[in-house]
């Protein structure tokens, strides 16, 4: 874990507590300006039984919106499923974001926090949740003060009761992400992934009925039952439905947080959000989906960018960090970078993955792939692994394997 230059965390509060510097900061931010801008008013709609949470649900099905952490499960049926559960039920944000090269909830939680609040609140009135924990990723602390603070002022606004939302801070492991060992962690215990059934929605949080939602997805909520379900659906391409965010980096003139349509092209992608490539690149290969969504060759770059139209070809989109590289890029060294990570993030606690992202490691970083090889290991993590770490950890490989075979047999990308 990075610690934190305590400078900087003393000079986010210094500004925080700079009314002046209000004026030079979104609206948004805060409270007031976020009301003032018809926030929190379908919060109070729903809880005037304006709307039914049947209706809040109908719009979400309508919308197509789906669980934007990377898992893609459809959200109003994870909300449907949680609700018909037992009460006391609990409502868990899921803002460790940890993907390589994700930065979307981040880019929302400091631009627009409260957005993403109200759907939280929202979710939480549909489900009828006893108390919303809020687990924040530690290497963000300008926006732990912020929510610090809007959490607080919510319940001044007698928006929430004192303690409703509680914010906990993540301790850097990777597979927090993951909701059972975010779950795990919450109940102060050691981050492994549980095993399933039964499902975090049956027997989560303190063995309660538990709705998890990555950050994003609660931010959408707002916007779709403002707009309507139809509305967001109509915003994507080629079938698919609504927006996505990409945190694109790599060999691209503009990189950062894209919201584009879901369906759209790597090609497209780069082209109308991304500025084209850098100049002296040309396009070699792209990871659609953060470090586990496998990679693909630029000439599979007109594929639809959305849940499921990658899986023929190896790869998923994940939380839509996609890493565009060029022929200036060596994709072994990447693998092997990538190798390194999952077997540092593997938590240990099943030995398909603990001994298999080691022996991935020492397999990728050989001058000559045993492919054969590779490809065994690949299938029995898959097979075996308690969680989706250890399942996807040989993606990288396997898709070097599958689309460039031709790097494999030379020297090259080892340390
Ligand atoms: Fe832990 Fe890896 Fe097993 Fe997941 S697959 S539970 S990360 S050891």
């Amino acid at each position: 874990h990075h610690s934190l230059p305590s400078a900087r965390v003393d000079s986010v509060q210094a500004a925080i507590d700079a009314r002046d510097d209000h004026a030079r900061l979104p609206p948004a931010l805060y409270l007031e300006g976020y009301r003032a801008s018809g926030g929190y008013r379908l919060l109070e709609r729903c809880r005037n039984r304006e709307m039914s949470a049947q209706q809040v649900m109908d719009e979400l099905e309508r919308a197509g919106l789906r669980g934007l952490g990377g898992a893609g499960f459809p959200a109003a049926r994870k909300w449907q499923t949680v609700r018909q559960q037992p009460s006391p039920r609990y409502l868990v944000i899921n803002a460790d974001e940890g993907e390589p090269g994700t930065c979307k909830d981040r880019h929302y939680l400091e631009s627009d926090p409260h957005r993403m609040l109200e759907g939280a609140l929202i979710a939480a009135w549909v489900i009828d949740a006893e108390r919303c924990y809020l687990y924040l990723r530690d290497e963000y602390p300008a926006i732990r003060l912020l929510l610090q603070q809007e959490i607080s002022a919510l319940e001044q606004a007698e928006l929430i009761a004192p303690g409703y939302i509680e914010l906990r801070r993540g301790a850097g492991a990777y597979i927090c992400g993951e909701e059972s060992a975010l779950i795990e962690s919450l109940e102060g215990k050691r981050g492994f992934p549980r095993q399933r059934p039964p499902f975090v929605a049956e027997r989560g949080l303190f063995n309660r009925p538990t709705l998890v939602n990555n950050v994003e997805t609660l931010y959408r909520v707002r916007e779709i039952l403002e707009h309507g379900g139809q509305w967001f659906s109509d915003l994507g391409r080629r079938g698919q439905q609504g927006l996505l965010s990409f945190s694109v980096s790599g060999r691209v003139q503009s990189p950062g947080v894209k919201q584009a349509p879901a369906g759209i092209t790597l090609n497209e992608l780069v082209e109308e959000h991304c500025g084209g490539m850098l100049p002296g690149h040309r396009l070699l290969a792209y990871l659609p989906g953060g470090a586990s969504g496998g990679i693909l060759p630029a000439r599979l770059a007109d594929l639809p960018l959305g849940f499921g139209t990658l899986q023929a070809h190896g790869c998923f989109i994940g939380s839509a960090a996609v890493l565009v590289l060029s022929d200036q890029d060596d994709l072994r060294a990447l693998v092997c970078n990538l190798a390194h990570f999952f077997r540092e993030e593997s938590c240990g606690q099943c030995s398909p993955c603990r001994l298999g992202t080691d022996r991935l490691l020492r397999l990728v970083a050989q001058s000559r792939w045993d492919s054969a090889l590779i490809e065994e290991l690949g299938e029995l993590m898959l097979d075996s692994s308690i969680c989706g770490l250890g399942q996807a950890a040989c993606n990288p490989a396997l898709s070097l394997i599958r689309y460039f075979p031709e790097l494999l047999a030379t020297q090259g990308g080892a340390q």
